[in-house]
C-alpha cells in the first residue's frame, strides 16, 4: 500500500509529491510514492502562456536559467490607452512547459521511494475509512491518502467531490503560437508581457502576448457562459494584424479550459485531497494558476507528511490544508474573482484619466501576483479620495 497516490504530473502533482517526501524524511520518514499521469512527456500538449510569477522563481530560483524569457515590464492596454510598467527586477519568466515538467521530474527522480508512471491513465478511483482505490487501465493501486491533481477535467474532483462543471466557474482560453525571430520579438516586446483589456480584445475576459525565445503565444480569455456567438479566433487574428505579423507563421493552435472561480468550497475529503486545477486554484484576473499550484502542492504535501507520520484521525489533519489555503489564498481569488465580475459589468465606466498610473502599477502587480486584491481597492478608494480633495 502506497503512503500517497498522486494523480497528475502537472506543477501541483510534482511540487505535492516533492514536498511530502522532503518533509517526511526530515523526520526519519521515507514514504512510499505513486504518482501517475496519462501523458508521457507531462507539459507538453499543455496549451499555456507559460509565465510563471515571481513567487514561484523565489521557491524554485534555478527555474529562471530555463527560462525562454525573463520579464521586468508589463503592458496593460485598455481603451485605447497604453500603460507601461517598469520593474527593476525580473518579475516573472516565460517558459515551455515540458521544460517546467522535466524541471520538477528530475528532482522527483532523485527521491528513491517516490514512482513515477507516466502514459497511464486513470478512470476511476475511491475512498473508504481503510484506504483509497485507484483503477488505472489495466492496474489497480491502493494507498492511504490520495491527490487529485489532474487538472480542470479531474476524476476525482468529479468522483469523491461529486461536482460538475459550471460555465460561469470556468474560462475559455485560445491560443496561437506564432513564430518570429528573436530580432524581432525583441524589437516589438523586449522583456515585457502584454495584457489587453476591453471589450475589443475579449467578449468576457483578456487577451495577451507573451513571448518565448524564438516564437511568441497570442491568446484570449473568456468566461465560458458568456461567449456565445462570439469567436475567440477573431480577436487573436485582431491582435495579429495589430502587430503586421499575418504573414508570420502559426506553428501551434491550442484551446482549453481554465478554472476561474476563485477556488472550490471543499478542496479536502476524508482521505483525499485537491490541488491546482482540480481544486480551482488559478487567479480569476489573469488565469495563471502555476505559481498557485506549486504553493499549494507544497503546503499540500506538508500536511500530508505531518499526517503520515503523526497518523493523526486523516480527515482532520488534511483539513488543515484547506484551512491554511482559505487563509492564505483562497479569500484573496475569491475577491479577485468578485473584481472580475466588476470589471465585466461596469469596466468600460472605470475613469481613465492621467493620475491612474499608480493605480495600473498595482493592477499590474496583481496579474504577477505581487501584491492583492484588498490593496488594489485600497490604492483605488485613495485615488477616489485625492481626486475629491484636489477637485481633479
Ligand atoms: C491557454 C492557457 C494559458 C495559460 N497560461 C498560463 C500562464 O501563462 N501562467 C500561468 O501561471 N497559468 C496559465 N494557465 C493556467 C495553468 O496552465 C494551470 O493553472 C496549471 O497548469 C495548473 O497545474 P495543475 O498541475 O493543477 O494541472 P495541469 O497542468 O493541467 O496538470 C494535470 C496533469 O494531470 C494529468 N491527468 C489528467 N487526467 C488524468 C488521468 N485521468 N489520469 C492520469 N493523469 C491525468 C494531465 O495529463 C496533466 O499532466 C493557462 C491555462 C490555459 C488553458
Amino acid at each position: 500500500m502506497y503512503d500517497a497516490i498522486i494523480v497528475g504530473a502537472g506543477p501541483a502533482g510534482l511540487s505535492t509529491a516533492l514536498s511530502v517526501w522532503l518533509h517526511s524524511v526530515r523526520r526519519d520518514y521515507y514514504p512510499e510514492i505513486l504518482v501517475i499521469d496519462k501523458e508521457k512527456n507531462p507539459g507538453e500538449k499543455k496549451p499555456c502562456g507559460g509565465m510563471i510569477c515571481k513567487m514561484a522563481l523565489n521557491i524554485f530560483p534555478s527555474l529562471e536559467k530555463f527560462s525562454s524569457k525573463k520579464i521586468r515590464q508589463v503592458r496593460i492596454l485598455y481603451r485605447n490607452r497604453r500603460f507601461t510598467v517598469n520593474f527593476d527586477d525580473v518579475v516573472a519568466i516565460n517558459i515551455d512547459r515540458h521544460i517546467l515538467a522535466r524541471f520538477l521530474m528530475q528532482k522527483i527522480a532523485k527521491l528513491d521511494t517516490v514512482e513515477l508512471n507516466l502514459g497511464e491513465s486513470i478512470q476511476h478511483v475511491n475512498a473508504s475509512s481503510d484506504g483509497v482505490t485507484v483503477y488505472s487501465n489495466d492496474k489497480i493501486y491502493r494507498g492511504k491518502i490520495l491527490v487529485g491533481a489532474d487538472g480542470v477535467f479531474s476524476i476525482i474532483r468529479k468522483e469523491i467531490f461529486g461536482y460538475s462543471y459550471d460555465l460561469d466557474e470556468l474560462g475559455v482560453a485560445y491560443q496561437v503560437r506564432l513564430r518570429l525571430s528573436r530580432n524581432t520579438i525583441d524589437e516589438l516586446f523586449g522583456d515585457a508581457n502584454e495584457f489587453y483589456y476591453g471589450k475589443e480584445f475579449s467578449p468576457a475576459g483578456y487577451a495577451w502576448i507573451f513571448p518565448h525565445r524564438d516564437h511568441i503565444r497570442i491568446g484570449v480569455g473568456a468566461i465560458a457562459s458568456k461567449i456565445r456567438g462570439y469567436d475567440l479566433r477573431t480577436y487573436v487574428r485582431k491582435l495579429i494584424m495589430k502587430y503586421n505579423l499575418q504573414n508570420e507563421k502559426i506553428i501551434k493552435e491550442e484551446a482549453y479550459l481554465v478554472p476561474l472561480s476563485g477556488g472550490s468550497k471543499r478542496i479536502t475529503a476524508h482521505r483525499v485531497l485537491l490541488v491546482g486545477d482540480a481544486a480551482h486554484q488559478v487567479a480569476p484576473l489573469s488565469g495563471a494558476g502555476i505559481h498557485l499550484a506549486i504553493i499549494a502542492g507544497l503546503l499540500a504535501g506538508e500536511i500530508i507528511s505531518r499526517c503520515l507520520i503523526k497518523r493523526r484521525r486523516l480527515s482532520y489533519s488534511l483539513k488543515q490544508y484547506e484551512r491554511i489555503w482559505n487563509c492564505l489564498y483562497g479569500i484573496e481569488l475569491r475577491w479577485q474573482r468578485r473584481l472580475v465580475n466588476f470589471l465585466l459589468k461596469r469596466g468600460s465606466k472605470v475613469a481613465m484619466d492621467k493620475k491612474i498610473n499608480n493605480l495600473i502599477r498595482k493592477f499590474a502587480e496583481l496579474l504577477l501576483g505581487l501584491t492583492s486584491t484588498y490593496d488594489l481597492i485600497k490604492s483605488w478608494i485613495y485615488t477616489q479620495f485625492l481626486k475629491i480633495i484636489r477637485g481633479y
